[in-house]
């Protein structure tokens, strides 16, 4: 598949037009099924959602919502080796969260076993499937190449009754796992080789987290999928562009089965994102190898991942909107996402102060034992938007970066004989360096500070280059803060021909943890998933895990600086 980079500007896209919405445009115009539209989500519940996912979910829903059809959450749990309750529970909790809702169309393919095994049945009667008794070695040899054809089955032309007899005792549970298989008859030299004479249904002893011990035979994705949709009148199935192989027999069963309705897959492109990868397997595996700490760890592209990170599903919807649904594969820049996430965030997160890496300032003309509290909005540009009290006194915390003893040229904050003004509150002078006699280190800087600045601002007009944010020490709630960067390190982790293991470009830098930060008194109220803007650091939202009283502990969402709002600037 050919591969880009997707850096089309937004505005160049009409929002809501794609090849899918405009054939469904086209499909109700033409009376197809009865002019109506019927989506689904089929997520196999054996993982957690990730972004790609949400990209589907958005279109499923998206689709249903603008065209007044319905969409309905399926599990396609035919595989329950790899299947279990808590994926099931993790996704309605994701779909929820990203605000779409399945109201009472909550359905499992597992619900369909016993339609399924009479659609076999059918095949069976009409000659179009028969049990197979080869090894799985013998069929995989049998199966021929892209470039030879395959070999008929010894027990391909069994008699009806010969196949019936076999495939209700291979369900009573007569026979070994791998004995026998139902194949659809189809034909072995097909150039596409999921034709030739697929599996149908295989024999696993297997516990089913829902029918339980009921059944020892279970159907494949392909003959179970399809008719699944079939079943619930789905009228367009939307899948990504590796299905589009599938689509051959997807079609071949329904044709020949007394399906109740004919849905019509379509396929679009899957996202692929940069620094990530989206595929189950290698989630999976990051997950069992401890690379990160569990599903919704925050540097991982799950949406509990990125709900616990601090994105906000509006920020995933826009996402999902501005990338569009395309026919050809494409990888799209993780700073558009960002971008998308400090679009929403801006408009909603107050901002507040804090200090990740404290240096110590004492404003020696300042009184001791006083402080005053100065009124600060949460928005600058809309004081209508409300307020906090953020105490100020004597001693106070910088970050240590906005400090330089010897600064180059460039360096405009903070340093010996400088003035620079503090957030909402005073001009401040650096008058001595105190330092460590043992270590060297700065201890502290010893400051005074202009009264007649009150506010940030100078009477007599003089200007500083620098406003620094700070924290009162006296009244300074200890947090602690957790730094994320991308989990890897190259733009293409799964990039076969650099990495023969994908794990091999983790960032060995995508978690710092800082434990000693301060921040304003304000924040002593923070709950679990409250988002704040610290200001000049970034986007931080509360640990949904570990935040707790008496124990702050911010995710960073995202730093302020937005690569991609700077790359459509250039073009
Ligand atoms: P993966 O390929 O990551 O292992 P999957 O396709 O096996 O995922 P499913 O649970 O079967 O996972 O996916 C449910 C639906 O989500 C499918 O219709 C699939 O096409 C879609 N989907 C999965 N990954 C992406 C993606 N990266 N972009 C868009 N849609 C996706
Ligand atoms: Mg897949």
């Amino acid at each position: 598949m050919e591969k880009s980079t997707d850096n089309t500007p937004e505005a160049s896209r009409e929002p809501g037009r794609d090849f899918i919405r405009e054939k469904i445009v086209k499909d109700i115009a033409a009376n197809k099924h009865n002019g109506r539209v019927a989506t689904r989500f089929p997520p196999e519940p054996n993982g957690y959602l990730h972004i790609g996912h949400a990209k589907s979910i958005c279109l499923n829903f998206g689709v249903a919502n603008e065209f007044g059809g319905k969409c309905n959450l399926r599990f396609d749990d035919t595989n329950p080796a790899k299947e279990s309750p808590e994926f099931v529970e993790s996704i309605k909790r994701d779909v929820r969260w990203l605000g779409f809702d399945w109201e009472n169309r909550e359905f499992y393919a597992s619900d369909y076993f016993e339609k399924l095994f009479n659609f076999a049945l059918e095949l069976i009667e009409k000659g179009l499937a028969y049990v197979d008794s080869q090894s799985a070695e013998q069929i995989r040899q049998n199966r021929g190449t892209l470039t030879e054809p395959g070999v008929d089955s010894p027990y391909r032309n069994r008699s009806v009754e010969e196949n019936r007899d076999l495939f209700f005792r291979m369900r009573a549970g007569e026979f070994e796992d791998g004995a026998h298989i139902l194949r659809a008859k189809i034909d072995m030299a097909a150039p596409n080789m999921l034709m030739r004479d697929p599996a149908l249904y295989r024999i696993r002893r297997v516990h089913h987290h829902r029918t339980g011990d009921k059944w020892c035979i279970y159907p494949m994705y392909d003959f179970t999928h399809c008719l699944s949709d079939s079943i619930e009148g789905i009228t367009h199935s939307l899948c990504t562009l590796e299905f589009e192989i599938n689509r051959e027999l997807y079609d071949w069963v329904l044709d020949r089965v007394s399906a109740p309705s004919r849905p019509e897959q379509t396929e679009f492109a899957r996202l692929n994102l940069t620094y990530t990868v989206l595929s189950k397997r290698k989630l999976i595996e990051l997950v069992e190898r401890g690379f990160v700490d569990g599903w919704d760890d925050p540097r991982m592209p799950t949406l509990s991942g990125i709900r616990r990170k601090g994105y906000p599903p509006e920020a995933i919807r826009d996402f999902c909107e501005r990338i569009g649904i395309a026919k050809r594969d494409s990888t799209v820049d993780f700073a558009l996402l960002e971008h998308c996430v400090r679009e929403a965030l801006n408009a909603t997160a107050p901002r507040v102060m804090a200090v990740l890496n404290p240096l110590k300032v004492i404003i020696e003309n300042y009184p001791q034992n006083s402080s005053e509290e100065l009124d600060c909005p949460f928005f600058s540009d809309d004081p209508s938007k409300g307020s906090r009290k953020v105490p100020f006194s004597r001693e106070l915390y910088i970050e240590q970066e906005d400090f330089m003893e010897d600064p180059p040229k460039k360096f405009f904050r903070l340093a010996p004989g400088r003035e620079v003004r503090l957030r909402y509150a005073y001009f401040i002078r650096c008058e001595k360096v105190v330092k460590d006699p043992k270590t060297g280190q700065i201890s502290h800087l010893v400051c005074t500070y202009d009264p007649a600045t009150k506010g940030g601002d100078a009477p007599d007009n003089r200007k500083v280059k620098a406003t620094l944010h700070w924290v009162s020490a006296e009244h300074a709630l200890p947090v602690t803060a957790r730094l994320y960067d991308s989990l890897f390190s190259d733009p293409n982790p799964a990039d076969k021909e650099k990495f023969a293991d994908f794990t091999s470009c983790i960032n060995e830098n995508s978690l710092v943890t800082l434990q000693n930060c301060k921040a304003e008194p304000f924040l002593a109220g923070t709950k679990p998933g409250d988002t704040v803007q610290f200001e000049r650091l970034g986007y931080f939202c509360a640990d949904l895990a570990d935040c707790r009283p008496g124990n702050i502990v911010f995710n960073r969402t995202a730093t302020l600086r937005d690569t991609w709002a700077k790359l459509q600037k250039k073009i």
